[in-house]
């Protein structure tokens, strides 16, 4: 695609945010590449869901990502469930006798309901949209400098260089960008731990039908109970239910490095038991050997700004949090389309201009982005029955979530860009 900017940018890491982002830039002409550490594009296996902020980002980000992710994604199955975002269940509920049908305690509507995408899908089917001489893989940063034609200079661990008028960090929760630009010792170089952590399964859908009934099993559910909550909801176009069962501990997760570990099924039915029938037949389904998610976010030591220069963070990099609003990716794709818009704007020329369009994007999307971490901590002490204030009194609970998902969900995106060009037009002036 021809460009009509006389820049270069680069995009440390190729996730969500980062392959958004090339797509939007991309297809406003803007020259970019793609540095990513893994071997190749790729997601894991694992469910994710958008809300109405994210879906309206993802159609003005470009349209085909919009298109991707129709062709990927699931709705609850029931009609009469289309606007379901959640069917909110006691999950600790001793009179229910066995696993089947439950009654809600409430529910959660939005406007496009529960959407669930396979991570991978998603991303294979993104992939298309740009050429593949974009990106460049096996590229894991190590460093940023500037050279000597004022250009920065990104060192890798293979010992092999690249060159770019500004870099844009996508590069995850442990971002190497942010580390470069707060140095290793800043408190926000590091994530921290919730003291939450996840088990993960897919598993077929006739099974999830027959353990806990069709209604349960075709739409999305959050079973919620003293100090975990496990929430459901069908993917590959209702043919397989993905289960994410949270667990609150006081324990330290035992190794930073690594945010997965390898447990038992019984490890999870140890942690559940208590819970009423249908959470514990849903945790009978998945494999006996399973992958145990530790939820780290930047909430305890949020980034103080997410510019330096001609160097940004974006996404998980800039503002990783944990996932109970379901709307950390959505947040990333915000990301990218204010990120593309202040960069396709016509007054963004030079890389001094560079500067002021990421000082605007840190100006947009800092205080909406780093609320989301906090309430996302918050919402999940709501479903497990400890928030100060709200305990396990439904309605409560309820309201707390239909308040903060307003914010969330029911969001301007057309007036968040023109605030961003608003705030370009005051930094362009400094
Ligand atoms: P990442 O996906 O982490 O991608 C970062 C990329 O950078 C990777 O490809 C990595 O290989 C690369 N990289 C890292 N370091 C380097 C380096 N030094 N050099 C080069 N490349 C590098 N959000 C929702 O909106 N809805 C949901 O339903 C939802 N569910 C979730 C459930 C769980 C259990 C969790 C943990 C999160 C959930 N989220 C959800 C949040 C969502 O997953 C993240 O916000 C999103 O995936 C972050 O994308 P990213 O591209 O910013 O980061």
């Amino acid at each position: 695609m021809a460009t009509n900017k006389n820049f270069e940018i680069a995009i440390v890491g190729g996730g969500i945010t980062g392959l958004t982002l090339a797509i939007a830039l991309y297809h406003r002409g803007i020259n970019i590449k793609i540095y990513e550490q893994a071997p190749k594009f790729g997601e894991i296996g694992a469910g994710i869901s958008f809300g109405p902020n994210a879906v309206a980002a993802m159609k003005k980000c470009h349209t085909g990502i919009y298109d991707s992710f129709e062709k990927v994604c699931t709705r609850n199955s029931w009609p009469s469930k289309s606007k379901v975002w959640f069917d909110y269940l006691n999950g600790y509920d001793k009179s229910l006798k066995q696993a089947g049908h439950q009654k809600a305690e409430f529910t959660i509507t939005n406007s496009v309901g529960q959407n669930g995408v396979h991570r991978a899908h998603f991303l294979d089917e993104m992939v298309k949209l740009v050429p593949e001489d974009i990106a460049r893989f096996g590229k894991r940063l190590r460093s940023i400098n500037e050279g000597s034609g004022g250009k920065l200079v990104m060192h890798f661990e293979d010992g092999s260089e690249a060159q770019a008028d500004a870099v844009i960090g996508s590069d995850g929760i442990k971002s190497t960008v942010r580390k470069v630009m707060f140095g290793v010792d800043h408190p926000c170089a590091h994530p921290s731990y919730t003291h939450k952590y996840a088990y993960r399964g897919l598993v077929p859908m006739e099974q999830a039908v027959e353990a806990i009934g069709e209604e349960r099993a075709k739409n999305s559910c959050m079973h919620m109970g003293p100090g975990g909550h496990v929430l459901t909801f069908p993917v590959n176009h209702g043919q397989i239910l993905n289960i994410v069962a949270f667990h609150t501990n006081k324990d330290d997760w035992p190794d930073y490095q690594r945010l997965t570990r390898p447990v038992k099924r019984e490890d999870a039915l140890s942690d559940f038991s208590g819970y009423g029938p249908n959470v514990i037949q849903l945790l009978k389904l998945t494999k006996p050997d399973l992958d145990c998610w530790a939820i780290f976010d930047l909430g305890d030591n949020p980034v103080p700004r997410f510019n330096k220069g001609r160097v940004v963070i974006v996404g998980d990099a800039a503002h990783a949090t944990s996932p109970h609003h379901g709307a950390g990716a959505g947040f990333c794709i915000e990301d990218s389309l204010v990120m593309a818009t202040l960069l396709q704007d016509e007054r963004v020329k030079s890389p001094k201009d560079l500067e002021a369009a990421f000082t605007a994007f840190d100006a947009n999307r800092r205080e909406r982005s780093q609320w989301l971490v906090q309430s996302s901590r918050f919402i999940s002490d709501c479903y497990e029955w400890q928030a100060p204030g709200v305990g396990d009194d439904f309605k409560k609970i309820e309201h707390e979530i239909n308040t903060r998902n307003g914010i969330i969900t029911e969001f301007d995106i057309e007036k968040m860009c023109s605030d961003a060009t608003e705030e370009l037009t005051k930094t362009l002036r400094q």
